[in-house]
C-alpha cells in the first residue's frame, strides 16, 4: 500500500527521503518544499497544505493562496489569501476579523448564503453548487448534523446551511468536511484524494464514527482536524487496514 500511495506522489515532505533518494515521480524544476511542510502533487502543479489550528487551513496552489476557516484564535501569519473559503456561521469558522487578516485587497471570498449576509462581496455556494476559479474549482458540499445538537428538536448545524468544500486541483481533489457528522453525503463521497474531516463532540461526531465515514470514501490520505482533545486512536483503530494514509499534525 505504501508504494501504492506512493505511486500518486503524495509525498509527506515531512518524511525523510526514501533511502537512495529515489522518488517516483521527481519534479527536477521545482523548489524544495519548506521542511513539515505536505506537498500533493497534480497534473496543475504542486500544492502545499498546511495545517494551522482547529478548522483552519491554508493551501499554496502554485503562486495562489487559499485560507480555509481562518480563525483569529489561529497563526494566520503567513502569504496572503486570494481565495478564502468559509464554511459555517460559528465563530471558528466565521471570523470578519480573521478575514480581513488574511486576504488580499482583491481575494475571492467563498461562503454559504447565511454568511455571504453579513459579509459583503462574498461569492454564494449553496449545496452542490461551484464555481471555476481557474486555479482551483471549489465545489460546495453538505455539511450537518443527523442527530446532535444543543437541545431536544434542535441540531448544532441543519442542513442546507454551511458547506463543506471540494477542491479539484487539475487531476486532483481536495475535501473538506466542514462541522459535520457521517451524513449519506459524506460516505457518497469518490475520487478524493485528500480529506480534511472535523472529529469532535459535542459538535461533530466523535473519531470511531468519522473513521466509519472516512472508510465508506476512502480517500487516500486523511487530515483528522477540528478534533482538540478527542482520542484519535479510535480513528486509527476504525481505519486499520482501510488502505487510507491517516496524517496526524500538530493543530493544537
Ligand atoms: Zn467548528
Amino acid at each position: 500500500m505504501r508504494a501504492h500511495l506512493l505511486v500518486l506522489t503524495l509525498a509527506a515532505c515531512s518524511r525523510p527521503p526514501a533511502p537512495g533518494g529515489a522518488s517516483p515521480e521527481p519534479t527536477p524544476a521545482a523548489a524544495p518544499a519548506p521542511a513539515g511542510v505536505d506537498v500533493l502533487e497534480t497534473s496543475a502543479g504542486r500544492v502545499e497544505l498546511h495545517p494551522v489550528h482547529h478548522g483552519t487551513v491554508r493551501l499554496s496552489i502554485g503562486d495562489k493562496v487559499v485560507w480555509v476557516d481562518p480563525w483569529s484564535k489561529a497563526d494566520l501569519s503567513g502569504p496572503k489569501a486570494d481565495l478564502v473559503l468559509v464554511t459555517d456561521i460559528h465563530q471558528d469558522h466565521f471570523d470578519e476579523a480573521a478575514i480581513a487578516a488574511v486576504r488580499k485587497d482583491d481575494a475571492i471570498v467563498v461562503a454559504p448564503a447565511v454568511v455571504a449576509e453579513k459579509l459583503a462581496g462574498a461569492v454564494v455556494l449553496a449545496n452542490g453548487e461551484s464555481r471555476d476559479l481557474g486555479f482551483v474549482r471549489v465545489e460546495a458540499v453538505p455539511m450537518y448534523n443527523l442527530e446532535r445538537g444543543p437541545e431536544e428538536g434542535k441540531l448544532f448545524h441543519d442542513k442546507g446551511r454551511g458547506n463543506g468544500y471540494i477542491l479539484t486541483i487539475g487531476d486532483r481533489r481536495v475535501y473538506f468536511s466542514g462541522d459535520t457528522e457521517c451524513t449519506p453525503e459524506m460516505k457518497a463521497l469518490r475520487d478524493i484524494d485528500v480529506a480534511f474531516v472535523c472529529m469532535n463532540l459535542p459538535y461533530t461526531m466523535p473519531p470511531a464514527e468519522a473513521a466509519e465515514c472516512v472508510a465508506a470514501f476512502k480517500p487516500k490520505v486523511l487530515y483528522p482536524y477540528h478534533y482538540r482533545d478527542s482520542n484519535l486512536d479510535e480513528l486509527d483503530a476504525g481505519l486499520a487496514g482501510s488502505g487510507v494514509e491517516v496524517r496526524r499534525r500538530d493543530w493544537y
